[in-house]
């Protein structure tokens, strides 16, 4: 019995051991880039390279042609690199004896500010370099708080750099989206076709998929805007492929859309329940996100026409982020309350009232946003409406209305609407 005993203790004991030391070779394995992002506004640009681990870094600026030279310790290249943007002309990469080697190639003359971001749930360590352009008006920026650049903190953290390249060529425009007419914009509306890919969403009992439903909708929806005058619009995607919820408010804001709409249909156990619902994100949903913004400075640059809220106290960061908020929530009420009552005359509305609730893709907190759960797919009469053309149509129409109503009654200054809007009352008069 002792015997017995000894054998299985030191068998117990030889695995431990080689638990230990696979430890050490997975501590040990070299940091790796994982994801390289790039997002511009007309006179900044950021690039953010996403690591598993932090690693020694230089960053330097070569002259002729103008670049910004990253180089990493020990690092691999796991992801493509993706095309330039704004700013930066083009990204490429080499590497040289272990140091892995990525070159931006700069458009025009531009401020340079590096930091590291620690790792959070949602992402690793990020090496995000923030470029401002040099040299130029700064009037053209679309802020959603214009004098963010006036009351600039010169209380820059220890681990973030900043220096200036001087071009030798000149800057050049940067594309702007969409197209803009005379010195008028078109206003944006970003439609959402939710799920997609290896997401299918909510699936009928005869198998109509919400991710195909929702992507039909958003298209007939883009065609209606489009035929707007002063409107435009974009999808946050155009096929059958997965979206993260995060990069599609991402690219609503690259696009600096006026609206954020995201298409659903609804689904519950009880196959009797009908009708379509609209939300807007709830106070509570708004305050967690204020808190995840404030916390993640880099997510929050965004929000004031690319100017970085790093060097921002928080008091000044969270003021600015109230005022923000506080326009879009109400925004969001008053158009997800028109396309519901459009939504009344297509068929069934299971709440009348707009419905509060955190939703990712609701948390712009600059972009007016609601989601229309179109109606309930889980329901075999509603299945069969959703598939459809003809009443995708109408519910597409039915938004539509909504939306146009809202922008007529609140039309942004500087926009064609706004001129559209002046020209017929000048007709009129
Ligand atoms: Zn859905």
């Amino acid at each position: 019995m002792n015997l017995v005993g000894l054998f299985v203790h030191s068998k117990f004991r030889i695995g431990v051991v080689l638990l230990l030391t696979a430890i050490p070779a997975i501590v040990a394995a070299s940091p790796a880039i994982q994801d390289v992002r790039i997002a511009s506004q007309t006179d900044s640009t950021r690039v953010v390279f996403e690591l598993n681990e932090t690693a020694k870094q230089k960053i330097f600026t070569l002259n002729n042609p103008l670049r910004v030279v990253i180089d990493l310790a020990n690092t691999n290249l796991n992801t493509p690199l993706p095309d330039g943007m704004g700013l930066v002309k083009s990204l490429r990469s080499a590497s040289h004896d272990g140091v892995l080697r990525v070159v931006l190639d700069i458009n025009g003359s531009a401020d340079l500010q590096s930091s590291w971001l620690e790792a959070n749930s949602d992402y690793g360590p990020r090496l995000v370099l923030d470029l401002q352009r040099t040299g130029t008006m700064r009037e053209g920026v679309p802020a959603v708080l214009p004098p963010i650049a006036a009351v600039n903190s010169s209380a820059n953290s220890s681990n973030n750099s900043s220096s200036s390249l001087n071009a030798s060529v000149d800057p050049q425009p940067i594309k702007t989206l969409p197209a803009n007419v005379g010195n008028s914009r078109e206003l944006v509306i970003a439609i959402d076709a939710g799920h997609g890919g290896e997401d299918p969403g909510a699936i009928g009992r005869h198998g109509l998929r919400e991710k195909n439903v929702t992507l039909a909708i958003a298209r007939l929806l883009k065609d209606r805007i489009d035929a707007e005058p002063g409107m435009h619009a974009m999808l946050t995607r155009d096929g059958d492929y997965f979206v993260p919820l995060r990069d599609r408010i991402d690219r609503a804001r690259q696009f600096k859309a006026d609206m954020f709409i995201s298409i659903h249909a609804d689904s519950v156990k009880d196959r009797s329940v009908t009708g379509s619902s609209v939300y807007t994100l709830s106070g509570k949903g708004a305050t967690n996100e204020a808190a995840r913004w404030l916390a993640d400075r880099e997510n929050a640059a965004d929000l004031v026409g690319g100017v970085s809220l790093d060097n921002k106290n928080n008091l000044l960061a969270s003021v600015l982020l109230d005022l923000t908020q506080g326009a879009s929530m109400s925004a969001s009420l008053d158009a997800a309350a028109r396309v519901l009552q459009h939504l009344d005359s297509v068929g069934d509305v299971h709440h009348s009232d707009v419905q509060q609730a955190g939703f990712v893709v609701l948390k712009s907190p600059d972009i007016p946003s609601m989601l229309v759960e179109t109606a309930f797919i889980s329901n075999s009469d509603e299945e069969a409406r959703l598939s459809a053309p003809k009443h995708q149509a109408q519910l597409a129409d039915a938004i539509l209305a909504g939306v146009r109503e809202y922008f007529y009654v609140n039309t942004p200054p500087g926009t064609r609407l706004a001129q559209i809007k002046a020209t017929r009352q000048a007709r009129n008069n």
